[in-house]
């Protein structure tokens, strides 16, 4: 096991590229009384798991919203509600798909809670406003306050160097070592959700712009099969992560065949 991370790109044409990412959800059951930082000890970023040597295959899955470590200095800004809740994260999610190094699959899953910065939000965007628009939430998606005391902007700008950055240098680089190897990479995006749905799985491609419309099918099929209620594209299409990471292969030349796909699957 070793740690480190990064991302980025866009899709617009998943025909011109060679690589494909899917997006993964997985409904999770109400959490309450987590701890912001109970992770106390926590100076990493994110947590890459490698397969074994000789057995990785050109797949790699990425869990953005599952940390939920906050340094003191952003929790102590945090409402007593919110320092105890962290509500929408990504619950042990890392739990969830333990098995996928087994499989091959390379994984990185960020340690520091989306609360810290959102890395499926665009850092060149809404800098701090709504849990809908921004990289740095100021408030929940009901427009709860999360902070007692707001910070200051400079501060918040310094954020996204230290935590939003290198996880998406990472993916980026992780994605690039296999393209080195491979023709194809496939690059899942995981994630979890508590509504608005009753489904199980959501398949997200960005609307048939990520991955080819055989690479949705069979993600589709594979829950079906395992009767999962499974919806495409609706209400979760793919986000940020996706689109960014798409872009940076394209900058960098890589031949990469991108396909976004958002698979999201309720664990009961
Ligand atoms: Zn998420």
């Amino acid at each position: 096991m070793n740690k480190r991370g990064r991302v980025g790109c866009r899709c617009r044409s998943a025909a011109q590229l060679s690589g494909c990412s899917v997006n993964l959800r997985v409904r999770h059951a109400p959490v309450t009384n987590i701890l912001a930082g109970a992770n106390t000890c926590c100076q990493k970023l994110y947590r890459i798991e490698e397969p074994a040597p000789g057995k990785s295959v050109p797949v790699v899955a990425s869990m953005p919203h599952s940390g939920t470590f906050v340094p003191p200095s952003i929790a102590n800004a945090f409402t007593p509600l919110h320092r105890t809740w962290l509500r929408n994260t990504d619950w042990y999610l890392p739990l969830v798909y333990d098995f996928l190094p087994e499989l091959g699959v390379t994984t990185i899953a960020a340690t520091h809670s989306r609360y810290v910065t959102d890395l499926n939000r665009d850092p060149e965007g809404l800098l701090f406003g709504s849990f809908h628009e921004a990289v740095i939430f100021n408030s929940m998606f009901d427009g709860t306050p999360i902070y007692q005391e707001l910070p200051e902007a400079p501060a918040l700008r310094q954020r996204l160097v230290d935590y939003h950055s290198p996880y998406h240098e990472e993916l980026s680089n992780i994605i690039g070592r296999l393209l080195t190897l491979h023709e194809r990479v496939l690059l899942l995006d995981l994630h979890s959700f508590f509504g608005p749905i009753e489904d199980d799985v959501c398949v997200g491609d960005l609307r048939g712009v990520s991955c080819r419309q055989e690479t949705t099918n069979l993600a589709i099929n594979a829950f079906a099969r395992q009767r999962f209620r499974t919806v495409c594209n609706e209400p979760f299409s793919g986000g940020y992560l996706i689109t960014e990471t798409l872009r940076t292969l394209r900058r960098r030349r890589y031949r990469s065949s991108c396909a976004t796909r958002r698979i999201c699957t309720a664990v009961a």
